[in-house]
C-alpha cells in the first residue's frame, strides 16, 4: 500500500506530507541518501510507489532535454540524470554474493545496508522492548537513518517532531493514532503529528527509521525526559 499518509484508514489524516514529494524525489535524485534508502525501500515493497517512481522519472527525463545546460549547475544535472538512468551510487559497498542468513525478506536496496545478517548489527536498547542500530548514510551528519525493532505489543514511547520522521515498516505491524501500518508502509510524520507507535499482531515489528532533528517526548513525563533526553 502507497501509505505515507493513510495507514489503515480510508483517508489521508492531516499533517502528513505528502508521498509524492518524496517520490519526485526519489526520481529525480534530489533526496539525501538516508531519504532515498527509504523511499527506494518502499518502492521495492509498494508497486504503487515504483510504478509513480517510474512515471516521474519519465516526466523528468522529458523536462530535462528541454533544458538549457546552464539551468542546472552540474552535479545537480549529474545527480538527476543518473537517478532517472537508475544510476545512483550508494555510499555503502554492495553485498557480496552471499546468502542472507537471517532469514528475513528485506528490500535489496536495503540489504545492501544491513549485510547478511541484522543479528550482527550494533544494536543498543533504546527502552524495553525497543532498540535500533543505526546504519550507514552519507549524510548521517544530519540524519539519522537506522533499523528499529520493536517486541510485539511494546510501544515507543509517545512524542512529537520537529522535523521529518520516515517509518518504513519491513516486518510486523504497527498501529497509532493516525491507523494501521503493515509490511511495506511508509509512514511520514512531521510537526503536526503527536503519536504514540504500538507493535500488534502477535509478531515483533521491525522498522526503517530515519529522522532530520529530534523528536519531543509529550507523553506523562515527556517534559521531564526532554530536560535530560535529546533522542533524535
Ligand atoms: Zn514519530
Amino acid at each position: 500500500m502507497l501509505s505515507t499518509q493513510r495507514g489503515g484508514k480510508p483517508a489521508a489524516p492531516e499533517g502528513y506530507v505528502g508521498s509524492e514529494e518524496l517520490l519526485f524525489g526519489r526520481a529525480i535524485g534530489a533526496l539525501p541518501e538516508s531519504a532515498s534508502l527509504a523511499v527506494a525501500a518502499h518502492a521495492e515493497l509498494c508497486p504503487e510507489a515504483s510504478s509513480i517512481v517510474h512515471r516521474h522519472k519519465a516526466v523528468a527525463g522529458a523536462l530535462i532535454e528541454t533544458l538549457e545546460p546552464a539551468t542546472l549547475n552540474e552535479g545537480a544535472l549529474d545527480r538527476a540524470l543518473k537517478a532517472i538512468a537508475g544510476e545512483e551510487q550508494a555510499s555503502v559497498a554492495p553485498l557480496a554474493a552471499e546468502a542472507a542468513r537471517d532469514g528475513l525478506d528485506l528490500p535489496a536496496v536495503l540489504r545492501r545496508y544491513v549485510g547478511p545478517d541484522v543479528d550482527a548489527l550494533r544494536w543498543k536498547r533504546v527502552m524495553k522492548g525497543v532498540r535500533e542500530a543505526e546504519l550507514p548514510v552519507s549524510d548521517g551528519a544530519v540524519c539519522r537513518t537506522r533499523l528499529m525493532h520493536i517486541d510485539s505489543g511494546r510501544p515507543v514511547l509517545q512524542h512529537g517532531h520537529n522535523g521529518l520522521e520516515l517509518t518504513l515498516l519491513l516486518q510486523g505491524a504497527y498501529g497509532d493514532c493516525t491507523g494501521e501500518y503493515r509490511r511495506g508502509d511508509l509512514q511520514v510524520a512531521d510537526e503536526e503529528i503527536d503519536h504514540k507507535p504500538v507493535a500488534f499482531g502477535g509478531e515483533d515489528c521491525l522498522c526503517l527509521v530515519v529522522t532530520d532533528a529530534p523528536i519531543r517526548f509529550t507523553g506523562p513525563f515527556g517534559g521531564l525526559l526532554n530536560l535530560f533526553v535529546r533522542y533524535k
